[in-house]
């Protein structure tokens, strides 16, 4: 059965344990470049980008991270960690890097203050009926679409809120705390077909 990661240096890592376990697949939280070694595919939790950031340079992360996406392996991010997939951050901090991986754009905190955070509900061909009642939190947009990138789900103005880039996949908002279940079904597959 593959082993799933989730990068647990900050954010909601628990949440994405707790729904890849209720899937049935074993999941562990990753803090060391040694945890990292050990799985099949990580997920990226939301959180704060820019401290994800700095504590995966600190604790000599990002480098084992950036090298294990060229590599292939399987990577879901959500918010923040969408963020942390993108090739370029738009109002990203001072000093902040990404990882890299999707050749998008995304800005962070694209819905403004006044809009801090909202839900609606979002049509994704591939998972069917019902939507996707999608969780938005201070969430990053993706501005832009480089062509290796396949957009996912939009919002009706069509920005972009869902990704997907051979084994990488980014969400703008959190299936992990609303009890949606196919993009971590759809991310197993992905793994499962990425380790067979
Ligand atoms: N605004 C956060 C950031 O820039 C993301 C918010 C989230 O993950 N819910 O990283």
């Amino acid at each position: 059965a593959p082993t799933v990661g989730v990068l647990a240096l900050q954010g909601d890592f628990r949440e994405h344990i707790a729904v890849i376990r209720g899937l049935g697949a074993e999941a562990r939280p990753v803090r060391r470049v040694e945890e990292l070694a050990e799985v099949d595919g990580l997920i990226i939790p939301g959180g704060e980008s820019s401290v994800m950031d700095k504590l995966s340079r600190a604790f000599g992360l990002a480098d084992p991270l950036k090298a294990a996406i060229a590599g292939g392996l399987p990577v879901y991010g959500t918010c923040a960690g969408l963020i942390m997939l993108a090739d370029t951050v738009l109002d990203a901090i001072e000093g902040q890097q990404s990882l890299g991986g999707l050749d998008v754009s995304v800005r962070r905190n694209a819905f403004g203050n006044q809009l801090d955070s909202f839900e609606t509900d979002l049509e994704i061909p591939e998972f069917g009926d019902p939507p996707v009642h999608a969780v938005f939190i201070r969430a990053p947009i993706v501005e832009e679409l480089g062509p290796k990138a396949t957009a996912l789900a939009t919002l009706d103005d069509g920005r972009v809120v869902a990704v997907r880039q051979g084994n990488l996949i980014g969400t703008s908002f959190h299936p992990e705390i609303t009890g949606e279940i196919r993009f971590h079904r759809h991310f197993l597959d992905i793994v499962r077909g990425a380790s067979a």
